[in-house]
């Protein structure tokens, strides 16, 4: 047990809690129940009125993972992996967040668990060694470790078009989606953006509307799901199988079940190409992303080829040519930002009652009370979705005023870059550690999540075991994580493309210049990486 712990609350000094995690999602529940096995006291803060972090706050119509449900669940407890069953191959949220409520119930999580909390700020105290945590609320609670599962995409942009409030009908970011059902029969619906978020809502609702209007910026890339529900007997062959589901996970460098084919695209006859992308684009998940050509997401020439074999797929599929061609992506090529998965969404295209507006043909002059005004039209609606992303992954660190000795500002630190060690300690920062950081290896996230969360766990058991009070990496190992995490990003396409992965954000001031945000050497190398700094003893940290 860590010693010098203390907590206040308000003005009333309470002791023998460890530790504060930020964030009730699948990180900050898996971080809670390993630390709460070592016996320590724990509070958790979460923003939210209830746990399950991205599954809380997404529930807008048709969200779900694009991950095999199998392969998404916590790995950790075979009781658990036995006695959950997941209906469909790829689980929707109300599925998932019910998954989640009974990991909470199993594991008797929600009393270490305070809602409606949303950290304002967190302060070191260098000398005592100490956080200091400040709610929005004013409470203000201490804790020597801070320990932050606040999720790459929880802090949702909304766009900066004029007149945004003015609108009188009802408007809201998708992350922020209401809690009541929608009723949108009849109704005149215009959402802004075409993300792998707009693109499972238009697929969902546009049979509901009574007319939908989609204001296009940038087309992406996207593939079919094939999603479909579970068999009984599917489900007795998946419980059985975990082990190998896991194991499987683990040789991937994106933790996906999909493994990239050693094979190039360039050096195979064009037959065999063509046959390869239309076994892909048949089958389910991210395969046709993660599981192509080894040089497709790597060389020009055998990506356009793939993007020519995708935008063959969207002119099959969408009858209006014109709207065809505003839906082929010209400036990025296939899989250079994440891929979304669909069903049914180029078809929507050919309804009646749903209509592409391209935003760089006809740009958005403002939000009037009534609608939208482009330079050629004003569109009336009942109902504004901004599906407008987020300031991904440095965003939701950027919204905590998180500050290290002498005061030294984190969103100040990172503001061209952030500067990780393996993305789990800031530079600068002691004794705070990050559950899905900047520069860890992201894909099929609950598997990056144990993953790291086991790591962290490890490294507290290393200081209570030693009576250590404080750790921080050391500056040379800080630079070489930055050196491996840019030669690891080297030669991927994706880098030379404006995306929340490479941090831009047109709706955040100062997010307007590409940088490297995760570690894309593969979740393989990344995990050697931080092994061998475990069994080295964490040489790479200075330790008091
Ligand atoms: P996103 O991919 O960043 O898309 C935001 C969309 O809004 C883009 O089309 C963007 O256009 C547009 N936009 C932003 N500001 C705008 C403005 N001022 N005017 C007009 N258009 C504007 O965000 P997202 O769709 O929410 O997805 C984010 C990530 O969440 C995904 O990449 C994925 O990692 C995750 N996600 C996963 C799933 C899944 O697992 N199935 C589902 C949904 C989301 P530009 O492209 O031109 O900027």
């Amino acid at each position: 047990m860590l010693e010098n712990a203390s907590i206040q609350k308000g003005k009333s000094v309470t002791t023998d809690v460890d530790a504060i995690i930020i964030g009730a999602g699948i990180s900050g529940m898996y971080q809670l129940i390993r630390l709460r096995a070592l016996g320590m006291k724990l509070c958790v803060f979460e923003a939210g009125s209830d746990l399950g972090g991205t599954w809380y706050w997404n529930r807008y119509p048709g969200a779900r993972f694009d991950s095999e449900s199998w392969s998404y669940g916590y790995s950790f407890s075979q009781e658990l992996l036995q006695e959950w069953e997941w209906p469909e191959h790829f689980a929707a949220q109300p599925d998932t967040l019910r998954y989640l409520n009974f990991v909470a119930e199993k594991f008797d999580l929600r009393k270490h668990i305070t809602f409606n909390s949303r950290v304002k700020a967190a302060h070191f105290d260098d000398e005592k060694n100490i956080w200091t945590v400040i709610l929005e609320s004013g409470e203000t609670w201490r804790a020597p470790l801070l320990i932050t599962g606040l999720g790459p995409l929880s802090a949702p942009t909304l766009p900066n078009i004029q007149g945004r409030e003015s609108f009188a009908g009802q408007s809201f970011h998708t992350a922020r989606w209401p809690h009541d059902p929608m009723d949108f029969n009849g109704k005149r619906v215009g959402i802004i953006g075409t993300g792998a978020t707009a693109i499972q809502i238009i697929q969902t609702i546009a049979k509901d509307v009574g007319h939908l209007t989609v204001f296009q910026r940038t087309p992406n890339w996207a593939a079919p799901l094939h999603n479909r529900k579970v068999t009984p007997e599917e489900q007795v062959k998946i419980k059985a199988s975990y082990p190998e589901i896991f194991a499987r996970c683990r040789e991937t460098a994106t933790c996906f079940i999909h493994q990239t084919d050693p094979r190039r695209a360039l050096e195979v006859s064009a037959e065999e190409r063509e046959a390869f992308w239309a076994k892909l684009y048949a089958e389910p998940g991210v395969g046709i992303w993660v599981g192509n050509f080894a040089d497709v997401l790597t060389t020009k020439e055998a990506n356009a080829l793939t993007s020519e074999f995708m935008a063959r797929k969207i002119r099959q599929r969408v009858k209006d040519p014109a709207v065809t061609e505003k839906l082929i992506p010209k400036n990025h090529g296939f899989g250079t930002r994440r891929l979304p998965l669909e069903s049914g969404y180029y078809e929507i295209y050919n309804q009646p009652n749903v209509r592409l507006v391209d935003i760089n043909e006809t740009p958005i002059e403002r939000i009037t009370p009534e609608g939208i005004k482009t330079n050629a039209e004003e569109l009336a609606f009942d109902i504004l979705i901004f599906s407008t992303g987020f300031d991904g992954v440095t965003g939701p660190y950027d919204r905590i005023d998180i500050r290290g000795p002498g005061g030294r500002s984190l969103k100040q630190e990172w503001i061209s870059t952030p500067r990780t060690f393996l993305g789990v300690m800031a530079e600068g920062f002691p004794n705070m550690l990050m559950v899905l950081g900047p520069h860890t290896a992201r894909g099929n996230i609950p598997r990056n999540i144990e993953e790291i969360v086991d790591w962290i766990t490890a490294l507290v058991i290393h200081m209570r075991d030693h009576g250590l009070k404080r750790v921080e990496p050391k500056p040379e190992a800080v630079q070489g994580w930055a050196e491996k995490v840019e030669e690891a990003v080297a030669g991927l396409l994706f880098a030379e493309v404006n995306s929340w992965q490479t941090g831009v954000n047109r709706n955040v001031e100062g997010r307007d210049i590409r940088c490297t945000l995760g570690y894309y050497g593969g979740a393989v190398e990344y995990r050697r990486i931080a092994d061998e700094v475990a069994a080295g003893c964490y040489r790479e940290f200075d330790f008091a």
